[in-house]
């Protein structure tokens, strides 16, 4: 029998599936596949009440990834709205930021930064950091998690929407909250998995309701951009987009040549040096042949 299904949970090879009849089923793929990712919709054939097998994935409206010299990975499929996760404490770290907001903006999902842990003093100082993003357009959200998240469901309803950010930073706080309760977190996965102990490890996708979904991802470290190509670098920042085609030179690394509208806008002042020095060390990384 074949089904369509989407994807609620990936976990290297294996998958978790919820058909379109509402049952969920852990699946293979065919051909030892694996370019598939939580969020897709897919076809798939069922082998008994427990498990089915992925054959083809239908379109994707987004499709986020990050990869590094070595090898891609999916994070999520169809995805419309990325959040990202941050807060004071731990240290956050502003580049794995900068880069997810690049990674949004080359996926065609719009990006939302969260400060989480608004309770804490500390969110003062970087509260001021986040205006810098805030005035680039992606909007952010105060919220904690232990208190009070009620913000973010109105942004969320009716979307694919994922968290993402470094460990610590409360993402597993923030969906408890979401779902009310931890039975709802694991409620629907077990029923396909036998004991749901994978959970952390791997991208997992909760059903909110009202056609709304969460994807919550691993803790990240680091967030590779090999995917995406120097020249269309530009482009994916805000605050430098206007400079896309002023350079002399079309494959312009931003660094010494004659003609640079970026280096000659961020030594007027026009635009933040800092934002400068990230765009020129994205555009080394990409100009390392991939192996
Ligand atoms: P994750 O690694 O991003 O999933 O982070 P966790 O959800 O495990 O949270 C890390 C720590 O931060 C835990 O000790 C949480 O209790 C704490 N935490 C999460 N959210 C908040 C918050 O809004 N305020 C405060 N004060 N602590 C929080
Ligand atoms: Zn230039």
């Amino acid at each position: 029998m074949s089904d369509t299904a989407r994807i609620i949970a990936s976990y290297g090879r294996r998958y978790t599936v919820r058909a379109d009849s509402g049952r969920v089923y852990d699946a293979t793929t065919r051909k030892k596949r694996v370019d598939y990712a939580c969020g897709d919709f897919v076809h798939i054939e069922v082998q008994n009440e427990e498990q089915a097998v992925i054959s083809d994935f239908l379109p994707r409206r987004s499709l986020l990834y990050r990869q590094d010299a070595w090898r891609t990975k999916l994070i999520a499929a169809n995805v419309d709205r990325m959040f990202v996760v941050t807060a004071a404490v731990p240290t956050p770290n502003e580049t794995l930021l900068q880069r997810a907001l690049l990674a949004a903006e080359a996926g065609g999902i719009e990006a939302l930064v969260v400060l989480n842990k608004s309770d804490l003093p500390e969110s003062a100082a970087w509260r001021d950091k986040l205006a810098f993003y805030a005035a680039l357009g992606y909007p952010v959200i105060e919220v904690s998690a232990l208190e009070n998240a009620a913000a973010l469901p109105p942004l969320m309803a009716g979307r694919t929407n994922i968290f993402l950010g470094q460990s610590g930073m409360g993402k597993s706080t923030l969906t408890n909250a979401l779902l009310g309760s931890d039975a709802a977190r694991t409620g629907d996965i077990s029923a396909a998995l036998d004991s749901g102990r994978h959970t952390t490890t791997h991208a997992q996708m909760y059903d909110l309701g009202g056609d709304t979904f969460l994807i919550d991802s691993p803790g990240l470290q680091e967030f590779g951009l090999h995917h995406l190509a120097a020249a269309d670098l530009l482009r994916y920042f805000p605050d430098l987009r206007h400079l896309v085609g002023q350079c002399r030179f079309h494959n312009c690394t931003h660094r010494q040549e004659p003609g640079c509208a970026v280096k000659q806008a961020a030594d007027s002042g026009a635009v933040s040096p800092d934002r400068v020095a990230f765009l020129q060390r994205v555009t080394d990384e990409l100009s390392v042949p991939r192996r």
